[in-house]
This record gives structure tokens, sequence and C-alpha cells, in this order.
């Protein structure tokens, strides 16, 4: 991309670059070219941010008066391109990318200041209470109950497949503070400590086996009112200000990434090439359409989001499946009876991201958001 090719983007690049080599521990890199799952565990992701930390750089995306490193949109994209060629592991985003900017523009100066430093170091990793087993697309329909007593809300109910709930010592939650009007208007939303008497989490294992998510369960669990963010039943505006930094991901750099391992195997089937080919063209226009929303061209920012949402979880689908099949292909040409360590990631991994097109909103009802927007 031309707009890549600026000399103070190239030099930008280059510190980028100089500043993986050096401090991108192999240990970490090995570990994540290892991961299957959807997030990448605390024990590889944490190390890394702390390093990230140190130089400032953990949170490209945040103002520099929170600690960001003021970074432009397209400088944000170079980084997130040059990690992911790197190898370097993703950082969990319910913290970094999806409490934080909400605390920043709805929390208090009190919860800014003690959430937002806490966030960027990893000294607090959270988790996302929003699902319940009644409510995932229809979120408004959530029931987990939040009644006022003294200066505490006290919780009963239950929330599901809560990423890493297990790791997690924060939860953002979505409660139900009112059955008052429609459904949208009875919602509050609260920051909560895991380790709250009442709170139990229970796992859930996927498809490939991994503990990833769980069901939270809440028993009389109290919550201080002070740790509500937004007003009492004005969480839906705060969780529609959350899901769009949520979809709004980069998902060309990663899978750029990707593309670019699978070609250094080297000795293709040509066929597996053209498909291989035809990725790379898309992954070449999902880039320009993530730097045309990045600079704010063409559209409204949640369109943009619901669109790349779409594009990249199911191009990441297709990588999965070329994965299999060209590593499969290889493993086949030369079988000694085992599995080889290559096929024994990529597997679980596209059985893993089968879950892309479901979280995060369904690839369905980001299809029905777009037609809304853009058809009344
Ligand atoms: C790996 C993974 C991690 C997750 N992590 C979290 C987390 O940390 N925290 C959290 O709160 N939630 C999490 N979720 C839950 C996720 O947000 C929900 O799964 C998602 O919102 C869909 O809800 P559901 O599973 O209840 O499916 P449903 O809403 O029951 O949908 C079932 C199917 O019907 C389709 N459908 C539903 N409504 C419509 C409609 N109006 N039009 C067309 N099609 C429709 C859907 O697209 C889907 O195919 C996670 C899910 C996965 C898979």
């Amino acid at each position: 991309m031309d707009m890549l090719n600026d000399p103070a983007l190239v030099a930008f690049r280059e510190e980028v670059r100089a500043f993986l080599a050096t401090y991108l521990p192999d240990d970490i890199r090995r570990s994540a070219a290892r991961a299957t799952s959807v997030f990448i565990d605390p024990d590889v992701s944490l190390p890394w941010q702390r390093i990230l930390h140190e130089k400032g750089w953990a949170a490209p995306d945040w103002p520099a008066e929170h600690g960001g490193p003021g970074w432009s949109e397209i400088e944000r994209y170079i980084f997130a391109a040059e990690c992911a060629r790197a190898g370097a592991p993703s950082l969990a985003p319910m913290g970094l990318k999806m409490v934080a900017p909400v605390i920043m523009h709805y929390g208090s100066p009190e919860q800014r200041a003690h959430y937002l430093p806490r966030i960027l170091s990893g000294e607090d990793y959270w988790c996302q209470g929003f699902s319940e087993p009644g409510a995932g697309s229809d979120l408004a329909a959530l029931q987990l109950r939040a009644v006022p007593d003294g200066s505490d809300y006290i919780l009963n109910g239950s929330k599901i497949w809560t990423t890493h709930a297990h790791f997690a010592n924060r939860m953002f939650a979505l409660v139900r503070t009112s059955n008052e009007g429609k459904p949208q208007a009875g919602i509050s939303f609260l920051l909560l400590d895991m380790a709250t008497p009442g709170l139990t989490v229970e796992p859930i294992r996927t498809l490939a086996g991994d503990h990833e998510f769980n069901q939270v369960f809440f028993d009389d669990v109290r919550v201080p009112q002070a740790n509500r963010l937004g007003g009492e039943n004005e969480g839906w505006s705060v969780a529609k200000h959350l899901l769009t930094f949520e979809r709004g991901g980069k998902y060309a750099p990663g899978l750029i990434g990707r593309l670019e391992g699978l070609r250094a195997r080297g000795n293709l089937d040509p066929v597996l090439r053209s498909r291989l080919d035809r990725e790379a063209v898309t992954l070449q226009a999902l880039q320009a359409l993530e730097l045309k929303a990045m600079r704010g061209v063409g559209g409204s920012p949640a369109l943009f989001a619901s669109a790349l949402k779409i594009l990249g979880t199911e191009t990441a689908q297709r990588i999965d499946t070329l994965a299999c099949d060209i590593i499969g292909h290889a493993a086949w040409a030369d079988a000694d009876g085992q599995t080889p360590a290559d096929l024994a990631v990529a597997v679980p991994r596209y059985l893993n991201d089968r879950a892309a097109t479901i979280y995060a909103g369904s690839n369905e009802i980001q299809r029905d958001l777009i037609a809304r927007t853009m058809l009344g």
C-alpha cells in the first residue's frame, strides 16, 4: 500500500522491527506459535504486555494522556502488522481494548485513576460478562438481576461463554436494574471484583477440548453501586460504545503473517498454491478496507466495524481450512504414522476458530445491522 511507504512511516516501521527483534523473547514467540485458542492465555500474553508496558507501547490505541504512545492510526496499524509478522502474541482485548475505552469515556475521575493504570500494567485482568443462557444475539433480554441494597447492589443469575473468567480478577458486566419500559432501558453496567463472595466460575470446554470460556454464577453477590459505569439503567449506551471497539479489529496484518508462513513451507501443490494466492488477494483488499476505515473515509465507523468483522473472520476461517489442507497434504506425502506437530496446532485452531463468526455479535447479526443501516 502506497500510504505505508511514506519515509516517516518506513522509519517508524524500522524502529518497531528493531524493538521486536531485540525484546520479543523466543520462548514467548514459540508459545504464541503453538497457541490454538481464540485468545492467548495470560501466562504467554501478560509477560509480553509487561515488556511492552515498560517501553510505553502496551496500549497503542489509548490517548497519550492515559498512557498511550500517541501514535497516529496508521502507525498503530503498522505496529499491529509488525507484531503479527514477528510472531508476538496478541494481548487480551477485554481490558485494553474493551473496558478501557468505556472507562475513559464514561468513568468518573476516580474510576479512571484507579482502573486505567492497572489495565495498562496487566495488574488487573478482565473478563466480559454480557451473554447469558437466554441472551446472546438478543443481548437486551439479559436477566441477571441487580437489586439495590443500601449503597450496594445484590446480584443473582448467571453469565455464560465468559472468556478467561478463570484467569480474571475483574469483570465488566451488564445487569438488569429495572423491568420498566423497553428491555434496553433497564440495564446497568457494573465493574466487579471476581473474588467477591457468592461468585463461582464453572469451566466450559471448546470444540477442541480447551478451557477458554466459562459459565459464571452469581448467588447474592454484593457489588458497591460506586462500581457502576454511567447512570443506573443507562448501561445499554455504555455497552453499544464498547461493542464498536470489540468489533473494529485489525484482521489483515495477522492473517497476512499466517499466509506468509504457509507460503514459506514451499513445495506446494498447484491447487493449494492457487487457493493461497486467492486468499492473498482477498487480504490485500481487506487491508485496503481496514486502512480506509482508519482514515474514516466512506462510511460510519459502526458500519465498517460490522463489515470488517464479517470479512476478517470469514477469511480467517478459510485460511484455517487451507492451513489444515496444506499441512495435511505435506504430512500425507511423508507419512510416518505420527501426527506432525504443526498439524496438532492447525486442527484445534481450525476447530476453535469456528467461534469467530459467532462471538462479538454473530456474522448474521452483523449482516442484519448493515442491511438496516444501508437499506433502512
Ligand atoms: C469463543 C467465544 C467466546 C465468547 N466470549 C464471550 C465473553 O467473553 N463474554 C460474553 O459475554 N460472551 C461471550 N461469547 C458469547 C457470544 O457473544 C455469543 O455466543 C453471541 O452473541 C451469540 O449468542 P448465542 O450464542 O446465544 O447464539 P444465539 O443468539 O442463540 O444465535 C444462534 C444462531 O441464530 C442466529 N441468529 C440469532 N438472532 C438472529 C437474527 N435476528 N437474525 C439472523 N440470525 C440470527 C445467530 O447468528 C446464530 O447463528 C463468546 C462466544 C464464543 C463463541
